[in-house]
Parts: structure tokens; sequence; C-alpha cells
């Protein structure tokens, strides 16, 4: 009998990645989960903003339940690009399929002359931002150190750069309210919002005297990517959800008070003593999905720091080829990389958006079709009827060339899999993990985590 056991790469350890090594641990095939950090949670405990307690806790007690399963070895403090090349890890470890989860980790450039010269004089951009708030209290915290200066500038417009606002507003309202001798939680202020904890405190907002951040936004607030319309929404459809995106911005508003100014397009930076001190905007005219800068309609936007909150995209990885902003992944319902037929793609690192249920369902149905027609292990119970049907009807030959794929996938010799299995030991002793998965989460959680 020929072997039929296969060993398969993931880069990365949160949703998509945790899933994704789960559905193919449950099918018996061996897996190394290549992560940059200590801990695997990715964007949950490094982008959600830590008043989302309960729910990062959920997330970890989720994650922590796949990766520990038998089968799956965890490799931490392991970087591709960094300890690992692209291209020796997936043309000669000898894997079966290497899958790439590992999210958007690099800001969308704000485009405008020179700005990668200001960052940290002025001009920051979210992902580290929020980095800083969701570790900033530890005690073992070594990173940068930010600051939330009344009165910033964030451009933005998506719910990311809500939570920047929302960051900017508490720190600002705890350190006022602190002026005056109150002592508030941030998770008071957030959950009640900072005019009721206010009233409560026997004070009017306008009191305390901070001016509030200031969000821009280059099209209308109708137009934020807040709530997403249905696929081949109606225009009533859209048009509800263009009201469901004003709702939310209004009750973000009146609940954090900041302000906001739509319809302006960033074109250059103010610059003082070698520092960022604002940003030049023009009003835009909207029209669909266009928006053209209105002449004569220049002005300065002084503020004593800029984020930049304009969307996330994978980062640029040695021997990765790259697509204008993304990974050269084709195929919607299978992202296969560039010209390999055994790189894969699940989560954020695809398209760069989405959320936590769209990384684990999109690693779910991928990762499915990996163990079923790629690999050719599955029990063939999933219904792919609707994925062939969906492939076909987008012209892709791929549901053609994977069906003819299935059960041809041969599996490794003991001695590959004993060689694959040497590497990924050596790298978990170089990252000193030696003694399993829930011994080592206990040892790298600080205790002070939030
Ligand atoms: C500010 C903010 C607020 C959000 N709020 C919500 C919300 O309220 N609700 C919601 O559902 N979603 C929210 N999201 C989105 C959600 O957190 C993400 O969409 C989801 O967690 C992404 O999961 P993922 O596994 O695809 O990617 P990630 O969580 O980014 O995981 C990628 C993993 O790969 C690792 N990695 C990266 N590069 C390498 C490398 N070179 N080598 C090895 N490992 C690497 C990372 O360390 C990480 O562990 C928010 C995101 C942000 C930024």
């Amino acid at each position: 009998m020929p072997n039929r056991e296969h060993f398969v790469a993931i880069i990365g350890g949160a949703v998509a990645g945790s899933v994704a090594a789960e559905i193919l641990a449950d099918h018996g095939i061996r897996v190394a989960v290549i992560e940059q950090n200590k801990r695997p949670y990715g964007k949950i405990e490094d982008g959600l903003p830590r008043w989302h307690a309960e729910q990062r806790r959920q997330e970890y007690e989720r994650i922590d339940a796949r990766l520990r399963k038998p089968g799956i070895y965890y490799v931490p403090c392991t970087r591709l690009g960094r300890d690992v090349e692209f291209d020796d890890l997936c043309d000669n470890w000898g894997f079966s399929a290497v899958i790439l989860a590992n999210g958007a980790w690099r800001d969308r450039d704000l485009g405008v002359p020179e700005s990668e010269k200001y960052i940290d004089r002025g001009l920051i951009y979210q992902n580290p931002f929020i980095y800083w708030y969701n570790h900033k209290n530890e005690k073992s915290y070594d990173g940068p150190r930010y600051e939330a200066p009344d009165e910033a500038l964030v451009v933005g417009g998506g719910l990311a750069s809500i939570d920047v606002v929302k960051i900017l507003q508490l720190e600002n309202y705890e350190r006022a309210l602190k002026a005056r001798g109150v002592q508030t939680s941030m998770h008071d202020l957030e959950r009640k919002g900072i005019p009721a904890i206010c009233k409560q405190h026997g004070f009017r907002p306008e009191e305390l005297g901070v001016k509030g951040c200031l969000l821009v936004y280059r099209r209308r607030e109708q137009d934020m990517p807040l709530a997403q319309p249905p696929e081949n929404a109606t225009p009533d459809q859209v048009a509800k959800t263009e009201a469901v995106r004003q709702k939310m911005l209004r009750l973000a508003r009146e609940k954090y008070l900041f302000r906001f100014q739509e319809r302006r397009l960033t074109t250059g930076l103010v610059v003082e003593e070698g520092r960022v001190a604002g940003l030049r905007v023009v009003e835009t005219r909207v029209e669909g999905r266009k928006a053209e800068p209105v002449p004569g309609s220049e002005q300065e936007l002084r503020a004593p720091l800029v984020i930049s909150s304009i969307g996330s995209v994978p980062e640029v990885i040695p021997g990765i080829c790259m697509k204008g902003e993304y990974y050269t992944f084709k195929g919607e319902l299978l992202p296969q990389y560039g010209t390999s037929d055994h790189v894969f793609g699940v989560g954020n690192v695809v398209s760069g958006q989405g959320n936590i249920r769209v990384s684990l369902v999109h690693a779910q149905a991928v990762t499915t079709q990996i163990v079923e027609n790629y690999i050719g292990v599955g029990n063939g119970n999933s219904d792919l009827s609707g994925w062939y049907a969906a492939a076909e009807a987008r012209g892709a030959a791929q549901a053609t060339a994977l069906q003819e794929r299935v059960e041809a996938l041969p599996g490794l010799s003991e001695s590959q899999l004993a060689a694959l299995e040497t590497r990924i030991r050596a790298f978990q002793e170089r990252a000193g993990y030696l003694s399993g998965y829930d011994s080592w989460i206990a040892a790298q959680t600080p205790p002070d985590l939030e």
C-alpha cells in the first residue's frame, strides 16, 4: 500500500489559519502552523480593540481548541520572509500543500507625496496604533508608544477608522475627567458613551474642554463602508443600506462626540519643523463610485497628529508575487497562488478585508476543497455541486482541473514525513517551544493582558 499521509504548512495561526488546521487535522493530515508571534490570535488580539473583552476571550478559546488538536505542530516566533523563505518552503521543504493565512497587516499607503518620510513624525498608521492601544498597559510592552492628543485628524471611513476615533475620544475624555478628580474606566465610557458618563459625574461634556478628533472621508456619509448591501441589491436595498450607514455614524458620533467631515480628499501634508502639522484636503463631488476634486476648494486641516486608517492589505513578502496591493491569487472559490498548484490562501490575506466570520467561513470552504479535491482524502460527503456550478459559470477551468486531481495526490514517504518533522521540531526548539501548546500559551500570556 502506498503511504497516504500528507503534511501541510499553514502560515498564520489566527482565525483562518486555525480553522484550516483543524479541518486538515480532522482528516488525518499533519499540519505545521507557522506563526510569526508567540501567541496565534492575530487581529483578535492586536486589531479588535480591547473593549471587546468577552468576544476576544471567546475567540482565543476557539483558536486554542483548534490548535491543540493532535497532528498540529504549532511553530511560534517564526516569520515567513524572515526565518523561512517563501520559495524554499513551497518548492523544497516537501509539503503536500502550503496555505497562506497571514492576514492583512500592511496599512494602505496614504497616497500623498513623501508621506513615508513622516511616519512617527506627526503621521501614524492604524495597525501600529491599535496594537499599541491593545497592549500599552502591559508591564512587558516594549513596542512604540503613541500619544492620543485632542484634535487629532483621522483619515478613513470604514469600521476600523471608527474604532480609531473611538480610541482617541475615550483616551481624551478619560484624561479630562481624571484631571477633575473623576476616575472612570475605559469599559464604562465605551459601553455607556461619553455624554452618559459625564452626566453621571455632574459634568456637561463641553465643560471638559475636549474639542474632539476629526474623521474625514472622501465620499458622502451614506457611502461609508460601515454596512454592505446584499449582492445584486435592488435600488430599495441600496437606499436601506445607505440609511443604515448614516444611522451608524450618527449613533457613534452621539456616543463618542467626534467631529466628521464628508467629501474631503487628502492631497498633501502640512509640514512644519520637520513634522506633519495637518493635511491639505480638497472637497469632492461624488457621482456613483467617483469622488472628483472640486477646483478651488482646497483647504488646510491642522492637527497635532494624523492617523491614516484607509484599509489594510497583505504584507509584501520576498518571493511572493504581487498584483497591485494583493498576492496573485486566482480563483474566487479556491484561491490558488500564482502559477503554483499547491499554494492556497484563506481569510484576510486574500482580499485584505473581512471580519471574523468571513475569515472563518472562507477558511472552512477553501480548506474543504483542498482536502477533498486537491489532496483527495475527504469522504466526499460535502455537497460540492454548488461549487462546481459556480466555478463553471465563471468559466473557470479550475473545477475540472481539480476534479481530475481527486485521489491523485501521492502521499509523502516515511522519510519525507520524518524530514519535515525534524525541520519543524528544529524551529519549535529555536523558539523555545518544547512542551506542547497549552503550556506554551500559558507561559506566553502576559499576566496583565487585558
Ligand atoms: C480595528 C479592527 C476592528 C475590528 N473589529 C471587528 C469586529 O468588531 N468584528 C469582526 O468580526 N471583525 C473585526 N475585525 C476584523 C477581524 O479581526 C479580522 O477580519 C479577522 O480576525 C482576520 O482573521 P485572519 O485569520 O484572516 O487574519 P489575522 O487575524 O490577521 O491572522 C493572520 C495571522 O498570520 C500571522 N502572520 C502574519 N504574517 C506572517 C508571516 N510573515 N509569517 C508568519 N505568520 C504571519 C499573524 O501574526 C496572525 O496571527 C476588526 C479588525 C480591526 C483591525
